[in-house]
Formats: C-alpha cells, sequence, structure tokens
C-alpha cells in the first residue's frame, strides 16, 4: 500500500527526503575512518609529501603528529609546513603532547623540558622521595601546559590533540600541593584519581576553549583500561582510544579482540568515540605473522577508528610490515554511496574517500 502510493509521488518531490536520508547516515557497517601516525622529521618538503600522499592512498583520514617541547622550541617553520602539508593532502592533523611533564607518552624517548627546568613540580611519595613526573595537581605547571596548548592550536593547522597514555597513578603523590588538598590521608589515594580525571577533563576543556571543534581524544594501554569508565564520563571529550600493543606488553594476540571489544563498548555507552591501535611496529619476524589476526580481531570489533603507524620504529622488515598494513586497510569498506546533486535536479552518486 505504501509502495503504491509512493509510485504516485513524483520523484522530484521525493529526492529531497532521500538526499536527507541518505546524508544521516554517512556510513555503512565495518567502516572505520584511519588515523596514521607519522612520527619522522617534517624537514624534507618532497619527502613528507610522497609520504602524505601514500597514506592518504591507503583511505586514511588523519595523521596523529607528536610534538615535544624540545623540537617545538626549534623547528616551528618546518611544524607549520609539513602539517600544512598534512591537510593538503587531505588528512586531518591529531597531534600528540609529546612526553610533557613526562605525563604522557611519546615517539622521542627524551624527558620532559618543563620537569627538568621546574623539579619542584615532581610528584612526591609517602617517603618523600621525587619522582621524574611533574603532579598534575601543580597549578604552575598546569597553566604552564595549557598555554602551551593554546599556543599549538593557534599556531599550527591542528584538527585534535591526542593524550597519550597519561601517567600519574603509580605512585601516590604526597607533595605539599596534593596534600593541601586532601588534608585527609587515608583519602589520598583515591583524590589522586580523582585529581587526574579533573586534570584531563581540564586539559580537554581547555582544547574546546580554543575551538570547540578541535577533537579531543585520550588513548590508553590495556593495563589501564581500569581508568576507562572514568575518563569516558569527561564531557569535553569525543574519542577514546586503546593501543591494543600485544607484543610489546608480552601478551597473547588473541587478548586484542576482547581489549578491544571492552573499550569499544564502554566509549559507546558513553556517548563517544572508539579508537583501537594495531601494533604495526616493533615486530620481528614471528611476530610480524600475528599481525593478521590482530587486525582480523580490530576489525571485529568494529572501532569507530583504526589507528597503525606508518614505518615506525624497530620492525625487523619495514617495507613488509607496511606493504600488510596497507593491504589491511584496503579491506576496510569505504564511505557509503551516498546522493548528491550533480547539476540541478539530476540526482548522482558519488563516492567519498
Ligand atoms: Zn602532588
Amino acid at each position: 500500500m505504501l509502495y503504491f502510493r509512493l509510485k504516485q509521488v513524483n520523484v522530484f518531490t521525493l529526492f529531497p527526503i532521500l538526499f536527507i536520508a541518505a546524508r544521516i547516515q554517512p556510513s555503512i557497517a565495518g567502516h572505520m575512518d584511519i588515523t596514521i601516525a607519522y612520527f619522522h622529521p617534517l624537514l624534507h618538503p618532497d619527502v613528507v609529501k610522497q609520504d602524505f600522499d601514500q597514506i592518504r592512498a591507503t583511505g586514511a583520514g588523519s595523521i596523529l603528529y607528536a610534538i615535544h617541547e624540545q623540537e617545538e622550541q626549534r623547528l616551528q617553520r618546518d611544524l607549520e609546513r609539513g602539517l600544512r602539508q598534512a591537510q593538503d593532502a587531505g588528512l586531518k592533523v591529531h597531534v600528540s603532547l609529546g612526553r610533557h611533564g613526562n605525563l604522557f607518552a611519546g615517539p622521542l624517548f627524551v624527558p620532559s623540558w618543563y620537569t627538568f627546568r621546574h623539579p619542584q613540580s615532581r610528584v612526591m611519595d609517602r617517603h618523600g622521595r621525587y619522582h621524574e613526573i611533574s603532579c598534575f595537581n601543580h597549578q604552575s605547571f598546569r597553566s604552564w601546559l595549557f598555554k602551551e596548548i593554546e599556543h599549538y592550536l593557534t599556531s599550527y593547522p591542528i584538527n585534535g590533540i591526542l593524550i597519550d597514555e597519561p601517567r600519574g597513578l603509580e605512585v601516590t603523590c604526597f607533595c605539599s600541593v596534593c596534600r593541601a588538598l586532601c588534608p585527609d590521608v587515608t583519602d589520598i589515594q583515591r583524590f589522586r584519581r580523582r585529581s587526574m580525571i579533573e586534570f584531563l577533563s581540564e586539559l580537554c576543556a581547555c582544547v574546546k576553549r580554543v575551538d570547540s571543534n578541535i577533537k579531543t581524544t585520550i588513548a590508553l594501554l590495556p593495563q589501564d583500561m581500569s581508568q576507562v569508565e572514568d575518563i569516558a564520563t569527561i564531557p569535553q571529550l569525543d574519542t577514546i582510544g586503546c593501543h591494543l600493543f600485544w607484543n610489546m606488553l608480552n601478551e597473547d594476540v588473541t587478548l586484542v579482540e576482547q581489549w578491544g571489544r571492552n573499550v569499544v563498548e564502554i566509549a559507546h555507552q558513553q556517548g563517544k568515540r572508539s579508537q583501537i591501535w594495531l601494533q604495526n611496529f616493533n615486530l620481528d619476524g614471528d611476530s610480524q605473522k600475528q599481525l593478521d589476526s590482530a587486525f582480523v580481531q580490530v576489525q571485529s570489533v568494529e572501532p569507530d577508528e583504526l589507528g597503525c603507524y606508518y614505518f615506525w620504529r624497530n620492525n625487523a622488515n619495514p617495507a613488509q610490515v607496511w606493504q600488510m598494513t596497507q593491504a589491511y586497510l584496503r579491506r576496510i569498506p569505504r564511505r557509503q554511496l551516498y546522493w548528491q546533486v550533480n547539476s540541478p535536479g539530476q540526482p548522482g552518486i558519488e563516492q567519498a574517500s
């Protein structure tokens, strides 16, 4: 009956409805956005262009680039040009705050310049020993970090900030600031957890204050999964990522699916996007054979986003690993075919890349 009625409706009357319906469902089952970490110098524009074109050709929509404090002081023009090149190639740019305050991970194994120069900001344990990590409850540290973020976001073409494996819970801090904020010693461990979420929340809010369109991501290791539920409550957080690095963590590759499913479920419960990272680095001949299995498991949990690396460190066969990665990414369904007006009144079909 409905079909019969529809037949009597002029197709051009119906077209705007079809157009809107197609637009509001922009993806097909199994579709994932792809982010590729690019941890390489931006000094040689021709090489960078070739790399970004290759990355774009895999279907990736974003790169992840890491800025370390030491680099930003001396490479401003290279950063500006290189990140612009990514956007010119059609890639969104997400930036990781490499080892700022020694609180986050970063591709270079270097200490934080801030923590080195401000030793009084360090975490102090119950025995009065200092640890090489700035306490996120120090207002001077927060002010510096948030100013740095504002500076990056207003100086460089950036679409998102990624907080890479935030640390701070392995040592309960007894510094004077933490003690003043939490005079009840029996509560200080729980206070540490609460204040870490509050710190990350303020960091995400700082990003959104500069530009509400800039995306925020926090990426965790599987062993920090107990924090995911708390992190997922951060209002200004868009995406929860997880590094399913089975090989680096000396775990069985079959855990990848279980880890991944957990993250995807919690992220979706809180209305966040999920991002799962494939360990296509640090692989020898044997572990390289497990990459297939890891990818199939990642794909099976259907995250909103898949992350992997472009020629990243310590592979026995770097070119082979990149070829395998390209082949995996080609297996991910491309975006939905959607209706688009090619000329007035003429519906056409275009495939988004
Ligand atoms: Zn402290």
